[in-house]
C-alpha cells in the first residue's frame, strides 16, 4: 500500500483549484450546470422576466443540484447578484434560496421554468468570498450546496428577516418648521411639540415622543402643515473611539516574546502556525498581542474557540484588554442576538469576533487574522448534517483570503503535528508556564487488587485529605454524569438496558430516573427486577452524583461542588457554582469534561482522575488521542499561579504502554508514538478517510444497502484503474449498532491520494441520487470523520 501523507487542511490548499473544478464537473455529471456564469449585459430597463436571464438558485433540499428560476417579475437585471436571498415556489412549498449564479442558459426546458417570487436583499448576504469558501466546502464535504449555504446563515435570515439592524423612526423639523413660531399654532400640544423639536434639531425618535405622550394626531397635524417630517434610520451600533488598549499588556517572558516575534515576522499573507504551549504557558497573552497588531491595522480578527471554551473568563480577558467592539457568537444566543452579531461582523463594526464552529462562516470584510484556540478540540467538527471541520475550513478561508492562521493548543491534534512534520505548518513551542508556576506531573496510581470505597482508593483519599488540610482546593475528574452507569440485579444478572439502543441506562438518583444518554429515553427506577422479581437491585459503577455523595460523606466539613450537564444549566449558573472556587476557599470540585477547558483554577493543587481507563480500549481509532488530550487538559487545571500541582490518575492498567509514555514522557512523546502506529495501519492523518453511514428502522437493511453500494464502487474503481489508490473496508455494523431505534452501519473509504478519494465520493453522491436507496434509509457521507462510531 502506498502512503501519501496528505491531510485535510493541507491538501485543501494545494488542490484548491482542482477542487473547484471537480465541483463544477460534478454538476455537469448530474446534468445540471451548463450555465455560463455571468451577468448578461444589455438594456437594464427591460424587466428581467421578459429577458433571457435564468437564476441558478441553491435551495435547502438534500439534492446535489441547483434550480433554474426566472427573476421575479418586477426585478431588473442590475438588481441581481449572487449571494442574495430569494423566495421561490418549490413543489407545493415556498422556500428561501440563494442566488448562486446568473446565467442565460437553462438546464431544463424554458417553459418549465417559473419566475421566483421575491428578491429579499439589495446586497448579497453571502459575499463573493464566503460563497467561494462554501462552494469549496460543499464539494469537499460532499454536501448539497443549498444546505451548506442555508447552514451558513443565521436562523433569522433563513426565516427571511431583513439583513439590517432594526430601524427607528425619527421626527425632525422641516425648514418651515424651523422658522415657525410655536405660539402661532393653535393647540397647546402642537406648540409644545414644535418647541421640543426646535430644541433638538437632529430629531427625536418615535418612541421618545410616545413616552413624552405626544399622540399620533398631534404628529400628523404638524406633518400636514409641512412643519415636521419623519424618516427611518438603521440603528447601527458604533465602534468605540479612543485608545486601542484598556490596560497595558503584560511584559512577555522570553519564550512568549520569541513566539510573538516569529508570528510577526510571518504575518504577511497566508501561513499556518501551530503554537504548542503547555496549559498556563501564556498562549492567550500571545494571541492578545498578535491581535493587537492586526487591530492597529484596522483589520478584523476571528477567534474560534471550542463549544465549551467560550467562558465569561475568556470574554473578560478580551474586553479588559481592548477598547474595541468584541462580539461573540455561540449556540446559547437567541436568533435576534445571533443576527445582530452577524450584522456587526458583516458591516465591519465587530473588530474581534469570538465564536464557536459556525462563526467561521460569518462574513468579515476586513478579516486579517484567524486564531483557533484548542485546535485539537472535537467540537470543531460538526457531527451531523453538514459535517465540516471548522479548523480545516478556517485554514481554507485563510488561504483564500491570503491571511495568517494561528492554531493554539497544549495537546495538538495528530493532524496538526503531522502537518508540522511535513513542513506545512510552522511550529512554535512554549514549554514553561508563564509566571514561573511549575507544571504538574502525572502520577499513575495502580488500583489493581486495591479495595475501593465508592470508586476511591485509600491512597487517593489520603492525598485529597492532605491537600484539604493544607487549605488547598482539590479537583476530582470523572467523565460520567448520573449516579451510576447502570442498575443490576444481584440475583439474575439483569441489567437496565435501553429498549431503543444497544446501551445501558444510566441511573440518575436526583431525578429518580433511568436515562439513556444516547437517545434521552427515560424510565422510572424499578423497585423489583423486571426479569426475576427480586428486590436485590444495585447500582453498578461510578457517576458524578455518586462520587458527590461519597465525597460529602468522607469529608463532611468541605464543600463539594459538582459541575456536569445536570448540575449546570447555562453559563451563568456555572459561574455561580464556581464562585467559591474562584474566591479560593478550600473545596472539592468534582466534575466531567466541562471542567477540562477554558477555566483556570489557580488554587487547585491536586487533580484526581478517578477512572483513567475509559479511553484506553476505545473502539474508535481516535480514542487514545482523545483520552490523552483530555487527561493532559484536566491535569493542566492544577497548580497555576505559584502553587505547584499534583495529578493522580487511578488506573487498572498502569503498565499500558501508551499510558506509561504519556505519564513519564509527556504528550509530545505520546503523540509521536501514536502517529507512528497510525502510519503502520494507514489511518488518518497518513491516509485520508471518509465514511458512508447508513441507518434504517429495520435490522440488516442498512448493511445490505451498503453492500450493494460497495459493489458499485468497486466496479467504478476498476473502471478508473484505481485499485491501488482506493481501499474500501466493510460494510460493518456500527459499534453501537442500534441507536434511537435505528440500525446503523458503515462503509470505510480510504485513499492513498485525496484527489481520487474525492472524485470517487462525488461520483458516489451522484450515483446515489440517481439510484435512490430503499424508503426510510438515511445515509450520509462523512469526510475526515471525527469518530467511527
Ligand atoms: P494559556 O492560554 O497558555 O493556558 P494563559 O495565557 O491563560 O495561558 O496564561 C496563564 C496565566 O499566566 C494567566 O493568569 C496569565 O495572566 C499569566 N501570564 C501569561 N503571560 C504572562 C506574563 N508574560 N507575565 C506574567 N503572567 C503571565
Ligand atoms: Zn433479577
Ligand atoms: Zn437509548
Amino acid at each position: 500500500m502506498r502512503h501519501s501523507p496528505i491531510l485535510p487542511s493541507l491538501q485543501v490548499l494545494r488542490c484548491l483549484t482542482h477542487q473547484h473544478r471537480t465541483s463544477l464537473q460534478h454538476y455537469h455529471m448530474a446534468g445540471i450546470l451548463h450555465a455560463r456564469i455571468q451577468l448578461p449585459l444589455g438594456d437594464h430597463n427591460v424587466p428581467a422576466a421578459t429577458s433571457a436571464i435564468i437564476l441558478k438558485v441553491a435551495l435547502p433540499v438534500p439534492l446535489f443540484r441547483l434550480f433554474d428560476y426566472y427573476p421575479p417579475d418586477s426585478v431588473t437585471a442590475d438588481e441581481l447578484q449572487p449571494g442574495q436571498r430569494i423566495q421561490v415556489n418549490f413543489g407545493h412549498r415556498q422556500l428561501l434560496g440563494i442566488i448562486v449564479a446568473i446565467s442565460d442558459e437553462a438546464s431544463i426546458a424554458r417553459d418549465k421554468i417559473r419566475p421566483a417570487l421575491t428578491l429579499l436583499d439589495r446586497e448579497p448576504v453571502l459575499s463573493a468570498s464566503i460563497l467561494k469558501l462554501l462552494h469549496w466546502a460543499a464539494s469537499y464535504y460532499c454536501h448539497p450546496l443549498g444546505e451548506v449555504l442555508y447552514h451558513a446563515l443565521p436562523v433569522a435570515l433563513r426565516q427571511g428577516k431583513p439583513a439590517h439592524f432594526p430601524t427607528q423612526t425619527l421626527w425632525q423639523l422641516t425648514e418651515l418648521g424651523g422658522s415657525t413660531r410655536p405660539s402661532s399654532l393653535t393647540g397647546s400640544r402642537q406648540q409644545q411639540l414644535l418647541e421640543e423639536l426646535q430644541r433638538v434639531p437632529q430629531g427625536l425618535s418615535q418612541e421618545a415622543l410616545r413616552t413624552l405622550e405626544y399622540s399620533s394626531q398631534t404628529l400628523n397635524s404638524l406633518q400636514k402643515r409641512g412643519l415636521i417630517h419623519s424618516f427611518s434610520r438603521e440603528q447601527r451600533p458604533l465602534a468605540p473611539h479612543g485608545n486601542l488598549l484598556n490596560e497595558v499588556h503584560l511584559s512577555l517572558n522570553a519564550q512568549q516574546q520569541n513566539a510573538l516575534d516569529t508570528l510577526l515576522q510571518r504575518d504577511q499573507g497566508f501561513s499556518v502556525t501551530l503554537l504548542e504551549g503547555v496549559t498556563g504557558s501564556g498562549k492567550t497573552e500571545v494571541y492578545l498581542q498578535l491581535i493587537e497588531h492586526h487591530l492597529l491595522q484596522k483589520q478584523q480578527v476571528l477567534v474560534l474557540v471550542p463549544e465549551i471554551g467560550l467562558t465569561p473568563q475568556t470574554l473578560r480577558r478580551f474586553k479588559h484588554r481592548f477598547n474595541v467592539n468584541v462580539v461573540i457568537l455561540h449556540s446559547g444566543m437567541n436568533d435576534n442576538e445571533r443576527l445582530h452579531a452577524w450584522l456587526e461582523a458583516r458591516e465591519g463594526i465587530a473588530q474581534i469576533l469570538i465564536g464557536t464552529r459556525s462563526a467561521l462562516m460569518v462574513p468579515l470584510p476586513r478579516l486579517g487574522l484567524i486564531v483557533i484556540d484548542e485546535e485539537h478540540d472535537a467540537s470543531f467538527k460538526q457531527h451531523e448534517g453538514f459535517r465540516y471541520h471548522a479548523r480545516d475550513l478556517a485554514i481554507v478561508r485563510a488561504k483564500q483570503a491570503d491571511i495568517p492562521v494561528l492554531l493554539g493548543s497544549a495537546t495538538p491534534s495528530l493532524e496538526s503535528l503531522h502537518n508540522v512534520e511535513r513542513g506545512s505548518y510552522y511550529h512554535l513551542r512554549m514549554l514553561q508556564r508563564a509566571g514561573n508556576a511549575e507544571a504538574p506531573r502525572l502520577h499513575c496510581l495502580d488500583i489493581r487488587n486495591r479495595p475501593l470505597t465508592q470508586g476511591f482508593s485509600a491512597p487517593l483519599l489520603e492525598s485529597i485529605r492532605r491537600h484539604i488540610e493544607q487549605g488547598q482546593q482539590v479537583m476530582v475528574f470523572l467523565n460520567r454524569r448520573g449516579f451510576a452507569p447502570t442498575l443490576h440485579c444481584a440475583d439474575c444478572g439483569w441489567l437496565a438496558e435501553c429498549a431503543s439502543c444497544d446501551a445501558r441506562m444510566t441511573l440518575h438518583k436526583q431525578s429518580r430516573r433511568l436515562v439513556c444518554h444516547h437517545c434521552e429515553h427515560q424510565a422510572a427506577i424499578p423497585l423489583h427486577c423486571p426479569s426475576c422479581g427480586s428486590a436485590a437491585l444495585e447500582p453498578i459503577g461510578q457517576g458524578t452524583e455518586r462520587s458527590e455523595d461519597a465525597l460529602s460523606d468522607i469529608f463532611p466539613d468541605v464543600p463539594v461542588i459538582r459541575i456536569d450537564r445536570d448540575s449546570v444549566r447555562g453559563k451563568q449558573r456555572m459561574e455561580t457554582l464556581l464562585d467559591p472556587v474562584h474566591k479560593g476557599h478550600p473545596c472539592i470540585l468534582l466534575g466531567t469534561q466541562m471542567l477540562a477547558k477554558g477555566h483556570h483554577f489557580p488554587d487547585v493543587t491536586l487533580v484526581a482522575i478517578i477512572d483513567a481507563d475509559q479511553g484506553l480500549f476505545s473502539a474508535d481509532f481516535r480514542g487514545m488521542e482523545r483520552m490523552a488530550q483530555l487527561l493532559v487538559q484536566v491535569a493542566g487545571r492544577a497548580g497555576r499561579a505559584q502553587k505547584p500541582g499534583e495529578v493522580i490518575l487511578q488506573t487498572e492498567h498502569a503498565d499500558h504502554p501508551m499510558l506509561a509514555t504519556l505519564c513519564e514522557q509527556g504528550y509530545d512523546a505520546f503523540a509521536r508514538e501514536e502517529l507512528r502506529s497510525r502510519q503502520h495501519v494507514g489511518l488518518p492523518p497518513w491516509q485520508p478517510m471518509a465514511l458512508l453511514r447508513a441507518d434504517h428502522r429495520r435490522p440488516a437493511i442498512a448493511l445490505e444497502w451498503l453492500s450493494s453500494i460497495r459493489q458499485a464502487l468497486q466496479d467504478y474503481i476498476l473502471q478508473q484503474h484505481w485499485g491501488h489508490e482506493i481501499q474500501l473496508a466493510g460494510p460493518l455494523p456500527a459499534s453501537m449498532e442500534k441507536r434511537h431505534d435505528r440500525y446503523r452501519a458503515l462503509l470505510h473509504l480510504y485513499g492513498s491520494q485525496r484527489r481520487e478519494l474525492h472524485h470517487l465520493l462525488q461520483w458516489l453522491c451522484a450515483f446515489i441520487e440517481l439510484n435512490p436507496p430503499p424508503g426510510d434509509l438515511r445515509w450520509s457521507v462523512d469526510v475526515d470523520p471525527a469518530d467511527t462510531f
